[in-house]
Parts: structure tokens; sequence; C-alpha cells
């Protein structure tokens, strides 16, 4: 039978923000082997509010765990051929929860939330010029609403439950990752209390050249420094699965998902870069072993460190907030879609957006603007327009925002990238790839197996101390198949269309001033 013949497995539970993901990948061969998707629920309770339940979260990779082993086993695949497991997740989505419960103390504030800008705007008081980037060489980011300090400031600062279980001691704060390992380990019973070295990146705690807490940034967020996780590298085994089909298997990797998409795309030279299109759009270029520091709105984040004795490297990251969430919109918010894959259909009947532009800034304008005040438009109209060129103008606005990172990556390292790697959930869409081409005037190439993020994160778990399984060594690693897609507009075309996108970006501005 084929179960001699496949060797070792490993799992890789996907924990994004639109949907959660198991899937299964043969060590030797990289081949998905079977996967089970579940979508997650979004909250929205007030204007700028996202919110999750933190308990969905975990019983949706419950499920996806327990469905996956089922198809497996409806495959003929024995199931204890899987010998480790894991995890890439949703970054700066913020959990706090009850250690001795094990029952999450609110619900889980998602990266896009914008609840926290009147926190930023308190904490820059304090800082002299109120300068944004006074944390950027020790931590990589900007203050700003997305990332963990502030939503953990803010749980402190306004949910009673949250003080009175910090002062009692009982109070654990994890994002998906350190959520998601406690309690597969046994949660209140000995769950692990981790968080790898990318996810940490993105706290705003993390002093990214010492892999350590930083004490002062602590003392700044006030955050206490004993509801914070272990910080460990991205491979190495955490702790066994505690339940389910596979009890007993060891959790042994962990990656941020745009980290583990970088792993999955085998960008491990300097240079190499992938643009990954889900919920919201991250293009994120591989620095190696140097932390550079961008002179054009990038962060500079944890690529990752794959073994606790392995080098750490690091990664340029252009980060935009609102991709896919574009598409969800017209789906649930418009209703002119049934589906977020029916938008590349009404978008090709048309073809173009007719002088419309759509720029989607929902949560303000990351990379390259960071412009919290900035509110989504949509402009050009005429008594022509339709559904179809609204359509088109949304996809149209992914390209453009990935063309405003691009350009920056291009100034901070200096050589341009000659061709855009890409994933994720909306790179299905070929006519969004066709049109993200067109805008860049460079080929895009899409790996023929796109669950990238899943993978990086496989190959994490599977390589670690104890596991040993998944080699690393770049002879070893599987070559990745591609489609491509190459420019078929000519460049000035491209240029004026830009121009126009930039010209609707500015009238975005300023428009919620808090
Ligand atoms: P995440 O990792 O953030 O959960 P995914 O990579 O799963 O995201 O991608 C899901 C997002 O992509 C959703 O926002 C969805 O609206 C969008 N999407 C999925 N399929 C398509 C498609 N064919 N065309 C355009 N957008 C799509």
């Amino acid at each position: 039978s084929n179960r001699m013949m496949l060797g070792p497995l490993v799992g890789s539970i996907d924990q994004g923000t639109s949907s959660t993901r198991f899937l299964v990948f043969n060590a030797k061969t990289s081949e998905l082997l079977s996967h089970h998707q579940v979508e997650i629920a979004q909250k929205f309770p007030k204007e700028g509010w996202v919110e999750q339940d933190p308990k969905e979260i975990l019983s949706s990779v419950h499920e996806c765990v327990e469905k996956t082993c089922e198809k497996l086993q409806q495959l003929n695949i024995d199931i204890t051929n899987i010998k480790a497991i894991g995890v890439s997740n949703q970054r700066e989505t913020t959990v706090v929860w009850d250690k001795t419960t094990g029952e999450p103390l609110y619900n889980a504030i998602v990266w896009l939330d914008l609840r926290t800008q009147a926190t930023v705007d308190r904490l820059l008081k304090k800082i002299p010029g109120k300068n944004k980037s006074f944390f950027k060489f020790r931590t990589g980011l900007p203050i700003s609403t997305y990332f963990s300090a502030v939503k953990l400031r803010w749980l402190l600062d306004n949910v009673e439950e949250i003080k009175q279980a910090v002062d009692d001691g009982r109070a654990m704060f994890g994002t998906i990752d350190s959520w998601l390992i406690w309690s597969l380990t046994g949660g209140k019973n000995g769950g692990v209390h981790c968080t790898d070295v990318t996810n940490a990146s993105r706290t705003m705690l993390f002093n990214i050249h010492s892999l350590e807490w930083d004490p002062e940034l602590c003392q700044f967020f006030d955050i206490p420094m004993e509801i914070l996780p272990k910080v460990r590298s991205s491979s190495e085994i955490y702790g066994l699965m505690k339940s389910g089909a596979l009890t007993g298997v060891p959790i042994s990797g962990c990656l941020g998902d745009q980290s583990a998409a970088l792993v999955g795309q085998m960008c491990f030279q300097d240079g190499q870069a992938k643009n990954t299109y889900g919920t919201g759009c991250f293009l994120l270029c591989n620095t190696g072993q140097k932390s550079v520091f961008s002179e054009h709105g990038l962060l500079t984040t944890i690529a990752y460190k794959l073994g606790r004795d392995k080098p750490v490297c690091y990664a340029l990251e252009g980060s935009v907030a609102i991709a896919g969430a574009v598409v969800r919109w017209l789906r649930d918010n418009l209703g002119i879609l049934k589906t977020s894959q029916e938008v590349e259909k009404l978008a090709a009947e048309v073809g173009t957006s007719y002088g419309c532009y759509f720029v989607p800034a929902f949560s303000g304008l990351y990379a390259p603007y960071w412009e919290p005040s900035a509110r989504g438009i949509i402009c050009g109209l005429t008594q022509f327009t339709n559904k179809n060129h609204i359509a088109f103008a949304a996809l149209e606005a992914v390209c453009f925002q990935t063309r405003e990172l691009l350009d920056a990556i291009n100034k901070d390292c200096g050589v341009p990238l000659n061709q855009l790697q890409v994933d994720g959930g909306m790179t299905n869409n070929k006519v969004l790839m066709q049109l993200q081409s067109d805008i860049l005037c460079i080929p895009v190439v899409k790996p023929s197996m796109p669950e990238t993020t899943a993978l990086g994160a496989a190959m994490a778990a599977g390589a670690a101390e104890g596991v040993g399984i998944w080699s690393l060594n770049p002879g070893d690693l599987t070559a990745v198949t591609c489609e491509r897609f190459e420019p078929q507009i000519n460049p000035e075309e491209s240029e004026i269309r830009f121009a126009r996108w930039k010209k609707a970006v500015m009238k975005s501005m300023d428009w919620a001033t808090s």
C-alpha cells in the first residue's frame, strides 16, 4: 500500500484573519495531501472596531484538524505518520485569558482594529516631538494602532475583568499563536505559554536585536511583564498536542503568517521577496542577518529564526491593511457579490474601471503613508459607472497599493526586484494577477501550490531539533513550479493610471481627525 511509500507527514495550522485551515504535507516531497478550511466570523461592534472570538478560533482549529484527519483516513493514509505540527497565524491580534479557567477575558482585538487611536495619541504625548518613529531602531515599528502593545494597553485600561485578573496573577497575554499553542498543549492543565520571535516582533514590546522583551518598552506601555509569553525560536518543540486525533504529536514550528509565507516561498536569500494577498497585503523582502531600516515607510521585522542555535534573519515589510477585505466588503456590505470569487467575473466583463478609483482606506492607510485619519473613497464616478467598474477598481486598488510597496522596497534596497513572487487567497484571481503585472511592469510569479503560509510553518515544524524530518538545506528543497503573468500594457499607460491613483489617495487623507 502507499502507507509505506509516504514517509513522515507534517500538519500545519494556518490561522488567518478570514479563515482557519489545517493542511497536511509530505515532508519529503512538500506535496499537499489533504486540508480543511473554516471561515471565521468577524465582529464589528462599533465603527472601526474589529473583534474575533478566541474560542471560535480555537474550535475552528480543532474542527479543521479532525476533518483533515478524517479525509486522510478516507484516502487510506495513516495519520500516525504525522510527526509534527506547525502553527502560522494572523499577527498582532491580541488575546488576554485567565490561566486558571482557560477562558478568554475579552474578544480578540484584531490587527485591523482602530479603537486604540486615542491610546496612541496619548502615548505620543509622552514622546519628544510626538515622534511616531521614536522606537523604530529597537522595534522596527512606528507607534500605531496596528501593533499589540497598544491593544493590550487598551484592554488593561478598559476591561475590569482583565485588570482584576492581572492583579490576581491569573492573566496571560498572547497573540493568536500563543493562545493556540497554550490551549492545544493542555491549557489550564499545564499548557505552554510561549510565542516565537516573529510574532514577538509585532507586539512593539520586543527588542529585535537582543531578541528579548524590552523592560523599557514594557514600562513605556505600562505592561506587566509577567503576563507575557516566553519567546522561543520559530523551529523547536514547544509542547505536545493534548487532545483530538493528533494527541501526542509535537507542535514544533511557529511563524507569523507573513514570515511563514516568506519561508514557504523559499525566500532564504538576501534580496528575495514575496507578496501575500489575503485580508491585507504584505510584501516582505529578506535582508539576511542584518536589520535594515526603511526611509520609505516600511517596517523592519523578524523574518525567522529556524532553530534555537540558528541565526535570526530580518525582513523589510510593506503592509497594506485592506486587500481581500475590500472584496469581502463588496460582498457583505454592498451585496454586489455572492462570493469573493465572483469579483473576477464582474471585473472581467468590463476590463476597465472607466476612470473610477477606489481607495479602501477603511482602517486608515498603512505603508507607506501610516496615516490613521485616512478613510475610504470611491471617486471618478459618472452616470456610466456600474458595479462592474467598482469591482474592477477594487481589484486595481490592491494592485496600486502593492505598487506603492514595491516602489518603497526598491528605493530602500537599491536593487529593483525584477519579478514578484505572490501567494494568498486572492491570487486565485487571474484578472487580479494580470492587472498586477500590468501595473508593476514586471512578471508576477505564483507557485502552483499556493498554500505557502502553511508550507512555511510545516517546514519549520519538520526541521525542528528532535523532529528532523524536513531538510532546509538549499540542495534538498523542492523547486517550486510556477504560473507566470507577464505585463501586457505599455509602461506609459501604467504610469498614467498609477498617477491618478496617487491623486485619489491624497483625496482620502485627513478625513477622520481624532
Ligand atoms: P487571510 O490569510 O487573511 O485569512 P486568505 O489568504 O485566506 O486571507 O484570503 C482570503 C481573502 O481573499 C478574503 O478577504 C477574500 O475576500 C479574498 N478572496 C478570496 N478569493 C478571492 C478571489 N477569487 N478574488 C478576489 N478576492 C478573493
